[in-house]
C-alpha cells in the first residue's frame, strides 16, 4: 500500500516536473517574436532572388536565412550573405577574395562586416541573426555575396523602414 502511494507520488511529481519544464520553454521562446525574419535565395546563375531587403526599425533582432536553390557545390558556385555599409561594399568584396572558402571569403576580423552567413552550396540553407542596434538610421547598407566573381551580380540594398 505504502509502496503504491510512493509510486503514484513519483508519477505525479514527474507529471508536474514535465509541466513545469514546459512552461519555461514557452517563456523562453517568447522573445523570438521580436526577431524579424527575412529570406533570400541564390541560384546556380549567380543571382539573388531579391535586390532589396527591408526591415522595420522596430525589430530588435533580424534573422536572415539564405537558401541556395541551385545544385552546384560550394566550391564551384558558393553563396554567402554579407551585410555592410554601402560605402564598404567594394573593400569587403576585394579583401574577401583572398580569404578563401575556409574563411567564407571574408577577411578574418573584418570590422566592416556587420553580419554574414557562411558559404553554402546547392540545396543548402543557412541563417545569421544580428541586433539591429548595430545599424544606424539614415546610413546606407548593402548586402552581397563575396564568393569570387559574384559580388558584381549578387548584391542589393538593405533598408531600415
Ligand atoms: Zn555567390
Amino acid at each position: 500500500m505504502y509502496g503504491r502511494i510512493v509510486l503514484s507520488t513519483v508519477i505525479l511529481c514527474a507529471a508536474l516536473a514535465g509541466r513545469l519544464a514546459f512552461l519555461p520553454n514557452v517563456a523562453h521562446a517568447a522573445p523570438a517574436v521580436g526577431v524579424c525574419k527575412l529570406s533570400i535565395s541564390g541560384d546556380d546563375m549567380m543571382r539573388f532572388d531579391q535586390t532589396e531587403l527591408k526591415v522595420s526599425k522596430d525589430c530588435p533582432e533580424v534573422e536572415v536565412t539564405l537558401t541556395h536553390t541551385g545544385k552546384l557545390a560550394a566550391q564551384v558556385m558558393g553563396h554567402n550573405w554579407v551585410l555592410m555599409k554601402t560605402a564598404d561594399l567594394a573593400g569587403v568584396a576585394t579583401d574577401g577574395l583572398g580569404a578563401g572558402l575556409p574563411n567564407d571569403y571574408i577577411k578574418p576580423g573584418d570590422a566592416r562586416v556587420i553580419a554574414h552567413t557562411k558559404v553554402i552550396g546547392g540545396g543548402q540553407s543557412t541563417a545569421v541573426r544580428f541586433a539591429l542596434s548595430k545599424l544606424t538610421a539614415g546610413e546606407s547598407y548593402s548586402f552581397l555575396c563575396t564568393y569570387p566573381g559574384h559580388s558584381a551580380f549578387m548584391k542589393g540594398v538593405f533598408k531600415i523602414t
